[in-house]
Protein backbone atom coordinates (compact mmCIF):
# COMPACT_ATOMS: atom_id res chain seq x y z
CA UNK A 1 0.00 0.00 0.00
CA UNK A 2 1.22 3.72 -1.05
CA UNK A 3 1.64 6.29 1.37
CA UNK A 4 -1.13 7.96 -0.91
CA UNK A 5 -3.67 5.24 -0.08
CA UNK A 6 -2.80 5.24 3.66
CA UNK A 7 -3.54 9.24 3.86
CA UNK A 8 -7.15 8.69 1.27
CA UNK A 9 -10.51 9.51 2.32
CA UNK A 10 -12.34 6.46 2.22
CA UNK A 11 -16.57 4.81 3.24
CA UNK A 12 -17.60 2.22 4.72
CA UNK A 13 -20.67 0.79 4.70
CA UNK A 14 -22.13 -1.90 7.44
CA UNK A 15 -23.81 -4.56 5.38
CA UNK A 16 -25.97 -5.62 7.83
CA UNK A 17 -27.37 -2.29 8.04
CA UNK A 18 -27.62 -1.27 4.70
CA UNK A 19 -31.00 -1.78 2.42
CA UNK A 20 -29.51 -1.76 -1.18
CA UNK A 21 -31.81 1.99 -1.59
CA UNK A 22 -28.80 2.83 -4.00
CA UNK A 23 -29.03 6.60 -3.09
CA UNK A 24 -25.54 6.36 -2.27
CA UNK A 25 -24.59 5.36 -5.72
CA UNK A 26 -26.90 8.01 -7.07
CA UNK A 27 -24.95 10.74 -5.50
CA UNK A 28 -20.73 9.89 -5.20
CA UNK A 29 -20.12 12.28 -7.88
CA UNK A 30 -16.93 9.89 -8.00
CA UNK A 31 -18.92 6.77 -8.46
CA UNK A 32 -16.75 4.46 -6.44
CA UNK A 33 -19.60 2.95 -4.63
CA UNK A 34 -20.64 -0.81 -6.28
CA UNK A 35 -24.08 -3.18 -5.15
CA UNK A 36 -22.72 -6.64 -4.16
CA UNK A 37 -24.49 -9.56 -5.66
CA UNK A 38 -24.62 -11.19 -2.00
CA UNK A 39 -27.30 -10.79 0.27
CA UNK A 40 -27.33 -9.82 4.08
CA UNK A 41 -29.27 -11.68 6.92
CA UNK A 42 -32.15 -8.90 6.08
CA UNK A 43 -31.96 -10.37 2.60
CA UNK A 44 -30.62 -6.66 0.20
CA UNK A 45 -28.20 -6.68 -1.57
CA UNK A 46 -25.83 -4.10 0.40
CA UNK A 47 -23.19 -1.61 -1.45
CA UNK A 48 -20.13 -1.47 -0.50
CA UNK A 49 -16.62 1.21 -1.71
CA UNK A 50 -14.85 0.21 -4.26
CA UNK A 51 -11.96 0.45 -3.27
CA UNK A 52 -10.10 3.72 -3.99
CA UNK A 53 -11.13 7.82 -5.50
CA UNK A 54 -13.08 8.31 -2.35
CA UNK A 55 -13.10 12.25 -1.59
CA UNK A 56 -13.93 11.83 1.55
CA UNK A 57 -16.94 14.63 0.66
CA UNK A 58 -19.70 13.02 3.05
CA UNK A 59 -22.70 12.95 0.19
CA UNK A 60 -23.36 9.18 0.70
CA UNK A 61 -23.60 9.70 4.34
CA UNK A 62 -26.18 12.60 4.23
CA UNK A 63 -27.89 10.74 1.73
CA UNK A 64 -28.38 6.99 3.30
CA UNK A 65 -31.59 6.69 5.08
CA UNK A 66 -30.46 4.10 7.53
CA UNK A 67 -28.45 5.76 10.20
CA UNK A 68 -25.43 3.79 10.66
CA UNK A 69 -25.02 2.10 7.98
CA UNK A 70 -21.84 4.51 5.78
CA UNK A 71 -19.28 6.10 7.77
CA UNK A 72 -16.65 8.36 5.71
CA UNK A 73 -13.24 8.78 6.86
CA UNK A 74 -10.87 11.58 6.33
CA UNK A 75 -7.74 10.53 7.79
S1 LIG B 1 -17.58 10.38 0.57
FE1 LIG B 1 -18.14 11.26 -1.45
S2 LIG B 1 -16.66 10.41 -2.91
FE2 LIG B 1 -16.54 9.17 -1.03
S3 LIG B 1 -17.91 7.43 -1.46
FE3 LIG B 1 -19.11 9.01 -0.36
S4 LIG B 1 -20.08 10.24 -1.97
FE4 LIG B 1 -18.42 9.04 -2.94
S1 LIG C 1 -27.88 4.83 0.91
FE1 LIG C 1 -27.44 3.61 2.77
S2 LIG C 1 -29.03 2.01 2.80
FE2 LIG C 1 -29.03 2.92 0.75
S3 LIG C 1 -27.67 1.57 -0.45
FE3 LIG C 1 -26.40 3.24 0.35
S4 LIG C 1 -25.56 2.47 2.30
FE4 LIG C 1 -27.26 1.16 1.73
Amino acid sequence: MSDENLTAPYMEVDAELCKGCLMCIGVCPKKVIEQSKKLNSASYHPVYYAGQGCLGCGMCFYACPEPGAIRVVKP
